[in-house]
């Protein structure tokens, strides 16, 4: 029985095999960490069509390349890329979109007979639909998450800066069992909500403020993502309602998050209901993002995007609403796309909380 990592080298092989390459060489290190458990600074891996693999890593990893991945032949060198090269013959398949242009001349001067050929995006487009492993590491990413909000709630208040309340929600994520915050959190307080990647500072939330918070713990390599707004008091004139209007565009954007929709469909039942409602300037980014090793990763959901919903993608469903020099609104969910309805995995109550 081969482990969950040679199960996906096995269906990399057969992409190999279709482009026409003898075999692929992975150097995106979050690619290489999918497909054989090794996470590190410095690591390739050599798929060939056949199934066969070699690892390639430094010193400062072969004891861990020994350990995760026992079944993999392991190079150790510190130019991965040149050492697995040299074990190639015929066409091979290179991640062109990872190797830079002085990499690739080193590459290419060290191999005989071989001809570089890209790849494309496989191994991200393999890692769009998620394994049950992942699907539960991303489970406990987002619990955590919802603990940490939990944690820091009764922490806000007047006074407290949005650097206090994110220093504070990293803390919690961290104590709650997080490897780290997923991304840098946003706190935006008041007018800065209208910013939607706001970077939290030293403004003093006041009473009348509404408060996002963007934020996710990573756990086991793989990122929850989930944002919330609340009020602290009663929201100045008019954002009650734009409230109201993002939390029914995003409630209509996880119903639409079904296998075989198409993600500019998802992107559209979001998007129509803040249309409608007059606000179609101030929603200025796409609906949402797949999330696993990568806090953004396939599929995009946007109005420009092409592609379809599958069976076990997880995504985000993130509308917002931000007016220039009075606030904003976002909320995010991370869900999972399920043959039987969307798996909600961020859990925090949507109803307006007033603290
Ligand atoms: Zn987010
Ligand atoms: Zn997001």
């Amino acid at each position: 029985m081969p482990g969950i990592h040679g199960t996906r080298r096995t269906r990399l092989a057969a992409l190999v095999a279709d482009r026409g390459a003898e075999a692929a060489l992975i150097t995106r290190l979050v690619n290489v960490r999918y497909l054989t458990g090794l996470a590190s600074s410095n690591a390739a891996l050599l798929v060939r069509a056949d199934g066969t693999a070699v690892l390639g890593t430094d010193g400062r990893y072969a004891g861990t390349a020994a350990r995760v991945s026992p079944e993999l032949e392991c190079v150790i060198d510190r130019d991965t890329a040149g050492a697995l090269g040299a074990r190639a013959s015929g066409r091979l398949a290179f991640e062109a979109h990872e190797m830079t242009v002085e990499a690739h001349r080193t590459l290419a001067d060290k191999l005989d007979g071989v001809e570089l050929v890209p790849l494309g995006r496989a191994v991200e487009e393999l890692r769009r639909v998620k394994d049950e492993e992942e699907i539960a590491l991303l489970r406990e990413a987002c619990a955590i998450t919802d603990r940490a909000f939990d944690a820091v709630l009764p922490f806000i208040r007047p006074g407290r800066t949005e650097h206090d309340v994110a220093v504070a929600l990293e803390r919690s994520m961290v104590d709650l069992g997080a490897e780290r915050p997923a991304f840098a959190s946003i706190v935006a307080s008041g007018p800065n909500g209208a910013i939607p990647h706001h970077v939290p500072g030293a403004r003093a939330i006041e009473s009348g403020d509404l408060v996002t918070m963007d934020f996710g713990a990573l756990y086991g390599g793989y990122h929850a993502d989930m944002t919330r707004t609340i009020a602290v008091g009663t929201p100045d004139g008019g954002l009650r309602e734009i409230y109201d209007l993002v939390a029914a565009a995003q409630r209509a954007g996880v119903e639409a998050a079904c296998p075989e929709t198409a993600t500019k469909d998802v992107d559209a039942a979001a998007r129509d209901v803040i249309d409608a409602a007059g606000y179609a300037e101030e929603f200025s980014h796409g609906l949402g993002h797949g999330v696993g090793l990568e806090i953004h990763e396939a599929p995009l959901l946007g109005y420009d995007k092409t592609g379809k919903l599958t069976d076990r993608v997880p995504i985000t469903v993130e509308p917002g609403v931000y007016l220039a020099g009075r606030g904003g609104v976002r909320i995010e969910d991370t869900l999972v796309v399920r043959t039987d309805g969307a798996e909600l995995l961020t859990k925090t109550t949507k109803e307006l909380l007033v603290i």
